[in-house]
């Protein structure tokens, strides 16, 4: 083992013992780890050594994130990445889903075990119209799960509405080059974050979406702000390149690179990102540190035709076979 391994495997040590410690990270050394070469024998090492800090720090509870897609209709900010663009004209048929399928889908979802029901809409969706489905949710779904929203920028005002609603948290992310892919300034989106964490909502949110051009620094920048804004779920979701879109002529990550992702976040967050989710899921991101996997149907911003079912190979069955091949127990939240 040459000198600069041997720094690595002690750089790797060190991590794991600050995340253990409710430490997070600094920047130098998340992008440390960051630029260890995806696959080496230092990779596997840090994947390993993440695998074991979320054992730890999750007690082997696993969850799964089921997304109900809200509205497939043209979104007027325009991100690069999103298929709702309206100026990439993607959407052919618009559709909103009815509080008939929002049951359908919840139904099922609770029943496989769902720990979270996420409602996401396009920007500009009414906040007074999803808190109008949470107690018709409530009544018709009984179960052990808590309701998320994932929608547009909330005033502090906003946030404590929605959790006087019934809502457990709300995810918001200042996206990877928010305000060059997207139309945002960086400030409002943080500024959305801070007052969701600043009311009794949980905010989640993830490093994305993540594409091969950018770097450790910004990917390490990135997940900091969420530390800093004090989300409880961080993790990572991948670009998926729709045609059609500014960047959807790009290559999506591997699961290689993004367990090599998965890991070095498990072991960035100290004692404010609790639990670490990942898009897409894989054996190999499940055994570097992830413990929260995604379901989603209806509208997806990563793709040009609405999913009647779950999309691609999300599903129930498969969520709970990825934590439980990994050693979780699916869970559901404790509150
Ligand atoms: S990512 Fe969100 S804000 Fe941007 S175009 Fe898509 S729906 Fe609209």
């Amino acid at each position: 083992m040459n000198g600069s391994s041997l720094d690595i495997r002690e750089a790797i040590a060190a991590a794991k013992a600050k995340c253990l410690a409710g430490e997070p990270l600094t920047k130098e050394e998340m992008v440390r780890l960051l630029d260890i070469p995806v696959g080496s024998e230092e990779d596997l090492l840090l994947r390993r050594t993440a695998k074991e800090a979320a054992m730890a720090v999750t007690g082997g509870k696993g969850y799964i994130w089921c997304a109900v897609g809200m509205d497939f209709v043209p979104c007027s900010m325009n991100c690069d990445f999103c298929s709702f663009g309206e100026k990439w004209q993607v959407i052919k048929e618009p559709h909103h889903v009815t509080e008939e399928e929002i049951l359908k889908s919840v139904r099922r979802y609770v029943e496989g075990g769902a720990a979270y029901i996420v409602l996401r809409t396009t920007e500009f969706y009414s906040v007074d119209r999803l808190l109008s489905y949470i107690p018709v949710i409530r009544k018709e779904v009984p179960g052990e799960y808590v309701i998320i929203l994932n929608t547009g920028e909330m005033t502090p005002e906003t946030a404590e509405k929605v959790a006087a609603g019934g809502v457990y948290g709300v995810y918001h992310a200042l996206r990877l080059r928010e305000g060059m892919d997207t139309p945002f300034d960086p400030a409002v989106r943080i500024n959305t974050m801070k007052n969701v964490s600043g009311s009794p909502l949980k905010l989640i949110s993830l490093t994305e979406p993540v594409g091969p051009e950018h770097t450790s620094e910004e990917i390490a920048e990135a997940f900091l702000n969420t530390v800093r804004c004090g989300a409880v779920i961080g993790g990572t979701m991948a670009r998926f390149p729709v045609p059609g879109t500014p960047l959807g002529d790009t290559r999506r990550l591997t699961d290689e690179e993004m367990a090599h992702l998965v890991a070095v976040l498990r072991l960035s967050g100290g004692n404010v990102v609790h639990d670490i989710c990942v898009h897409p899921a894989s054996p190999q991101t499940m055994e570097s540190g992830a413990n929260v996997m995604v379901v989603e149907s209806g509208a997806i911003p990563r793709d040009t035709d609405f999913a009647e079912n779950d999309w691609h190979d999300t599903s129930m069955l498969r969520a709970r076979q990825l934590l439980e091949d990994a050693g979780y127990a699916v869970s559901s939240v404790d509150v």
